[in-house]
């Protein structure tokens, strides 16, 4: 199929819409929320690609993904070279397709944004990744095709196996070094697994990109937690490896610090998201059990805060209010996400802080009392800062809280590897290319920058694996 539309007539093609499940059927359930598109509507929306001969939208990618030739590839009809195409960059797109935020990266830079709408790249990767990945699927051809490193090259270890991690792991593997993966937890994938919900991104597509990594030669070791099995020293100086790569995320919930906290039903987003995807806590039979809330209050507004508002309404939440202390236009999630909670019977409540949980005689949560909020000069990070009305204090029954007001480092590998330089807030000191202070080891990720998005994990992954090939190598 040639792509050879004259760019009027790609301007004339309107951004192509991707069917998702009604809001009333996808609030009680946790299949995937948007559907995909369709082969002829894929290749409909990569006409609309101008191929400009110097792509904006590459450089709002932090993997600097071919995102032209990726495209045009899919207006030819050509989904394999597509996918090829985005291997050569990205070790995830099935994955990035879905949660990265395209609308302030590749899709904010796209030519034909300014004007209109901008080429649905996100929606574009989701396809190619996809077809590819149902193509393969039991096919012998991809097995064979993968050639192992030699038992002889270098041993590197990755510690952590969210998308900094398995990114590092995969370009190294490609060099051909030996890698070895520490994941403290039963289930490899980080964020991707425990955090973010089946409904968003199923795990069956995370679970079939690590599955490749195993099938190219890594090694994958769960319920390892580097800072009691090992520590990153004995790794270097005991087991053999040639370097360390350190990707453990920023998963330590923070807490309100307010009277209550304690209370049977206050929960931190971390625990709440991990006990329903990781243990499946939802499920009638599950061992981990999970308070089932008649009204649920969350409290912030980022993704995290909308991922719990969601999840709850789908183990059967009648009432569940999102409770943010600036506007709506300082929400820190992804428009989407917003927009789908709201769809889905999310109630948002704006400028109202909590100052206190109220409990009964047995130590469950009753209510929350919130003082109202209203806006005064912009803070350090540029929002607006909220400042308490005096005496517009009010109180809400709830029976289940979920905080989502940010997470921190864990610091078990700052209290095992002294020598590793840390900042004053507990994150590893590390150069964009993820080189620390310490011979042999390099970070990247939430671990070195805070709180992050999935693809600016992965950009640096990428970036530490090429200084680690350069260390073994100079
Ligand atoms: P992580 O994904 O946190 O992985 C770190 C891994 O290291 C974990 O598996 C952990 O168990 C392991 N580990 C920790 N300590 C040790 C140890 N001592 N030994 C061995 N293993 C260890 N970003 C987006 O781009 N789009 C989104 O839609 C989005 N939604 C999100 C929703 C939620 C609920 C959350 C919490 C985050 C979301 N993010 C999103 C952010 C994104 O997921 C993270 O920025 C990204 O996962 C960071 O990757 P990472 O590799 O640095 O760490
Ligand atoms: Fe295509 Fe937009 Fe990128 Fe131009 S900026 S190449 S139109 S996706």
């Amino acid at each position: 199929m040639k792509n050879d539309l004259t760019p009027k007539e790609r301007m004339a093609i309107p951004r192509q819409s991707m069917p998702e499940q009604p809001a009333e059927v996808r609030n009680k359930n946790f299949e995937e929320v948007p559907l995909g598109y369709p082969e002829e509507t894929a290749v409909k929306e990569a006409q609309r690609c101008l191929q400009c001969k110097k792509p904006k939208c590459v450089e709002g990618c932090p993997v600097n993904v071919k995102i032209p030739e990726f495209i045009n590839k899919i207006a030819e009809g050509d989904f394999d070279a597509a996918q090829e195409i985005l291997l050569e960059t990205n070790s995830l797109p099935a994955v990035c397709g879905r949660v990265c935020p395209q609308e302030t990266q590749c899709e904010e830079l796209c030519v034909l944004g300014k004007k209109g709408e901008a080429v649905a790249i996100g929606r574009l990767e989701r396809f190619a990744a996809d077809t590819a990945r149902n193509k393969s699927c039991g096919s012998e051809s991809t097995k064979k095709a993968v050639s192992k490193p030699s038992p002889d090259a270098p041993k590197i270890a990755i510690v952590g196996s969210g998308p900094s991690g398995l990114t590092c792991a995969s370009d190294l593997l490609k060099a051909g070094y030996n890698v070895t993966i520490f994941e403290a937890l039963h289930e490899p994938g980080g964020v991707l697994v425990y955090g973010i919900p089946e409904f968003r991104l199923p795990k069956s597509i995370v679970k079939t990109e690590i599955n490749q990594l195993i099938v190219r030669g890594a090694k994958l070791e769960t319920n390892s937690v580097i800072g009691r099995l090992y520590t990153i020293d004995e790794l270097l100086e005991d087991e053999g490896f040639f370097a360390v790569f350190v990707g453990t995320g920023a998963g330590a919930p923070r807490f309100l610090n307010i009277p209550g906290e304690n209370l049977n039903g206050v929960y931190s987003s971390n625990e709440f998201l991990t006990r329903v995807n990781l243990m499946k806590a939802y499920k009638k039979d599950a061992e981990t059990p999970i308070m089932h809330g008649k009204n649920v209050a969350v409290f912030g507004a980022g993704n995290t805060a909308m991922d719990s508002a969601r999840t709850a309404l789908r183990i059967g939440a009648e009432e569940v209010h999102i409770m943010y202390r600036r506007s709506r236009k300082e929400m820190p999630a992804r428009i989407e996400e917003i927009h789908h909670a709201e769809e889905e019977g999310v109630k948002l409540e704006l400028l109202v802080n909590p100052i206190e949980f109220k409990g009964d005689e047995n130590g469950w949560l009753t209510s929350v009392i919130c003082q109202k909020m209203e806006l005064g000069e912009p803070d350090d990070s540029g929002r607006r800062r909220p400042v308490p009305i005096e005496g517009s204090e009010f109180e809400t029954p709830i029976d289940v809280a979920i905080i989502a007001v940010g997470t921190e480092s864990n610091p078990l590998i700052r209290q095992t590897t002294p020598d590793l330089p840390m900042n004053k807030w507990g994150y590893i000191e590390a150069d964009d290319n993820g080189v620390t202070g310490k011979k042999g080891v390099f970070a990247g990720g939430d671990i070195v920058t805070g709180a992050a998005t999935v693809i600016e994990a992965m950009g640096a992954g990428k970036k530490a694996a090429e200084k680690i090939i350069e260390f073994i190598e100079g």
